[in-house]
């Protein structure tokens, strides 16, 4: 052939994205999808919050004019973002040595600060827990980083494996990236405490590491400002460090692109600096955000009706997940299965890492129509009332047989 197209080989398919197209071809009614990332309300159906709303109904009526918006997003939002992240009263941001852009979704956030990392150090090496989000690899790798994994997730205790993860931390190389989940790891449901974060920034001062947090479920843990401690104990050492940030799921904004990358830095004059090389990664991959998003959570943010809102609209998300874990356990305890299930109640975040096997998962696919990640990570949030019980049934039978 002589199209310039004659030698592009077939991708591998997403295996996410794969499960969903599987998931839509099935004609069986009673099929259900636990492999997305995504919350649904009680019927199944992705939220639009009412604080959404509200400030949408506001900007529609006002019409305001479409341009360019700055390089890194307006001052509204970002300050917005860093509030949550760094705390209303942060000493970090009040001294300005935080810089924060703007970014598409939590994604496009870790994109732009990789291709900023890589123009700062081209030769660190960059690791990201074992597992983790099944983008996070890919993505450093495209931005031309050699990505390794750390020790993280314990098969035994399905906790965290600190001491191995604290032993191999400690044995890195001074400049490594350091990919950390801040809260609701992705996709253990598996979180660190307190005392371990702050052992975690001691490992990251004394190797001298660049730690890169990934805050993509602020608010699905225990709320908006506990979530948020292992932003805040970076703050408090006085190291530099990045923090990806999404609004994806805390606004329920998903196709809207919402996210920010924060850069701490060391102080006001190097922000500058840092801000200025941060304005040309993103001038050249897409100039400059687009508005609607970043405009509907800056608005949200900025009035106290309307954040007072967002966070109980924020708290029943969240809610709605625990009383899903809870049920699920009980409903497969009641099916007579010995193994114990209890571990999904103490899982953080929108998912479990259910321990199911890839043929269990398989079987789920085959006999019931029920769609889950073959690692066996299941999304609590698209469990609801109607569906769990036959969701609960059917993992009973493919764990006794
Ligand atoms: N980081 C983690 C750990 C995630 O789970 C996700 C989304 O699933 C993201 C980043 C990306 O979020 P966004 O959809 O805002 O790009």
């Amino acid at each position: 052939s002589s199209s310039i197209f004659a030698a592009v080989e077939m991708a591998p398919r997403d295996p996410i994205l794969g499960l969903n197209e599987a998931f839509n071809a099935d004609t069986r009614p009673t099929k259900v999808n636990l492999g997305v990332g995504v919350y649904y309300d009680d019927n199944g159906k992705i939220p639009l919050l009412a604080a959404v709303k509200a400030a949408e109904k506001v900007r529609l009526e006002a019409m305001p004019p479409r341009g360019y918006q700055p390089i890194e997003g307006p001052a509204t939002y970002t300050s917005a973002v860093q509030n949550l992240l760094f705390g209303a009263d942060s000493a970090l941001t009040a001294a300005g040595r935080v810089v924060t852009a703007e970014a598409l979704g939590g994604t496009g956030a870790l994109k732009i600060g990789a291709d900023f990392l890589k123009r700062l150090n081209a030769d660190a090496k960059v690791y990201i827990s074992n597992p983790s989000w099944e983008n996070h690899r890919a993505l450093f790798e495209s931005a031309g980083f050699t990505v390794e994994n750390y020790p993280y997730y314990d098969e035994a205790t399905r906790g965290v494996n600190f001491e191995a993860m604290k032993a191999f931390l400690l044995g890195l190389d001074a400049g490594s990236v350091i990919v950390l989940h801040a809260c609701c790891h992705n996709p253990t449901g598996a979180d660190m405490s307190d005392a371990q974060w702050a052992e975690v920034v001691e490992a990251c001062r004394s190797r001298g590491l660049v730690p890169f947090l990934d805050m993509a479920y602020q608010g699905f843990a225990d709320g908006i400002e506990p979530d948020a401690v292992a932003v805040r104990l970076f703050s408090a050492s006085g190291l530099q460090f990045f923090v990806s940030s999404s609004f994806s799921k805390s606004f329920s904004l998903y196709g809207e692109r919402v996210g920010a990358l924060s850069i701490v830095t060391e102080s006001k004059e190097e922000s500058a600096r840092v801000l200025s090389q941060l304005k040309r990664v993103i001038r050249t991959n897409y100039s400059n955000p687009p508005i609607h998003g970043g405009a509907v959570v800056a608005a949200v943010l900025s009035s106290p009706e309307l954040r007072q809102q967002w966070e109980d609209e924020l708290a029943g998300m969240r809610e709605r997940i625990r009383a899903m874990r809870v049920a699920l356990v009980e409903a497969i305890q009641a099916q007579g299965v010995e193994q114990d299930f209890s571990f999904v109640i103490k899982q953080r975040g929108m998912f479990s890492y259910t321990g199911l096997t890839v043929a269990q998962v398989e079987r789920l696919k085959e006999e019931f129509g029920i769609y889950a990640v073959s690692t066996g990570r299941i999304c609590l949030a698209a469990l609801n009332s109607k569906n769990i019980g036959y969701v609960a049934e059917a993992i009973a039978k493919v764990v006794k047989a």
